[in-house]
């Protein structure tokens, strides 16, 4: 599992930094966190490509995390026998895809799936044979989602010596066992995965936590995750900027992701306001607070490491 960083940045599209859209690419599927103004050219830089793309979820109808989708849509129609692209946020987001797809009138060749947050809805925002995705409201000045993307568990390791001692033939039924599928052998005995499987082993888990004041969801969604993408918009220094529009500042991210037990945080939706060499001091007030923090960089690739290493 890799995460690709399209966009690091807040508000604006910048020259030098694109609007903050993270891109998780799992045995050739992507699912996309947001995509604003510019997505386009993230995908682009960093060859992630339209056409595996499976989702969408988008955190909030605020312009610099939506207004990317339709050129993706269009752009995605330009792959042939696409699938199914589904597309997932807060109450209102099919209401704009629709109305903007329809008031430009582009070209589809893929249905559009939706699903939209309801407030006693515990169902995942999204999910296939690979990974569900979480979601939880956050505390922004527009009704905002954050998420939490799940690998599927995995089977259990092999024992290839209880697989031996019950008589599996060494071959495909061992392909079959590891796969989590019974067997049957050729005198007849039935054997079960749990024979030879020792226990099931948990998927990667990535958070993706945007646009908020610090708040317990955040908390929640990104809980001992294995890498986690959160909002750090604002120096410490510009705290009070950042309460006042409803964002975190690095302090307010990386102390987060300590007490949360993240492994790995990537700070993310960096104003504006602050260029290039701003970035060190970002950085290092989010490492004053949690080592394991770092600001995320435009087009950069973050392998997330199976979490047992195996
Ligand atoms: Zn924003
Ligand atoms: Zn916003």
């Amino acid at each position: 599992m890799e995460c690709v960083l399209l966009g690091s940045g807040g508000m604006m599209p910048m020259p030098y930094r694109l609007l903050t859209s993270l891109a998780v690419r799992l045995n050739g599927r992507i699912y996309l966190f947001d995509a604003g103004e510019g997505a386009q050219l993230g995908l682009k830089e960093t060859r992630i490509g339209v056409r595996g793309i499976a989702a969408i979820a988008v955190s909030h109808l605020h312009a610099d995390h939506c207004l990317g989708i339709p050129g993706i849509m269009m752009l995605r129609a330009q792959t042939e026998a696409a699938e199914p692209l589904a597309i997932v946020g807060p109450p209102g987001i099919e209401r704009f895809v629709r109305q903007t797809h329809e008031n430009l009138g582009f070209y589809l060749n893929y249905p559009l799936q939706f699903k939209e947050w309801a407030p006693d809805e515990n169902a995942p925002a999204f999910e296939d044979d690979q990974v569900r995705i979480l979601w939880a409201p956050l505390e922004h000045s527009r009704f905002c989602l954050g998420y939490r993307l799940e690998e599927r568990e995995r089977p259990g390791k092999f024992h290839a010596h209880r697989a031996l001692a019950l008589g599996v033939p060494k071959g495909p039924s061992w392909g079959s066992l590891q796969r989590g599928e019974p067997v049957t052998l050729d005198d007849g005995r039935n054997i079960t995965p749990d024979q030879v499987l020792g226990e099931s082993r948990r998927g990667r888990h990535v958070a993706y936590v945007v646009d908020t004041r610090p708040c317990r969801a955040v908390y929640r969604l990104s809980e001992a995750a294995d890498m986690a993408f959160l909002e750090g918009m604002f120096l410490p220094e510009d705290a009070e900027h950042a309460e006042s529009k409803d964002h975190l500042t690095v302090a307010d991210a990386s102390r987060i992701a300590a007490r949360a037990g993240v492994k790995r945080a990537v700070l993310v939706h960096v104003s504006p306001r602050y260029d290039g060499e701003t970035l060190s001091r970002l950085e290092a007030a989010a490492k004053a607070r949690f080592e394991g923090a770092e600001m995320g960089r435009d087009f950069q690739t973050y392998q997330v490491p199976l979490p047992d290493k195996g």
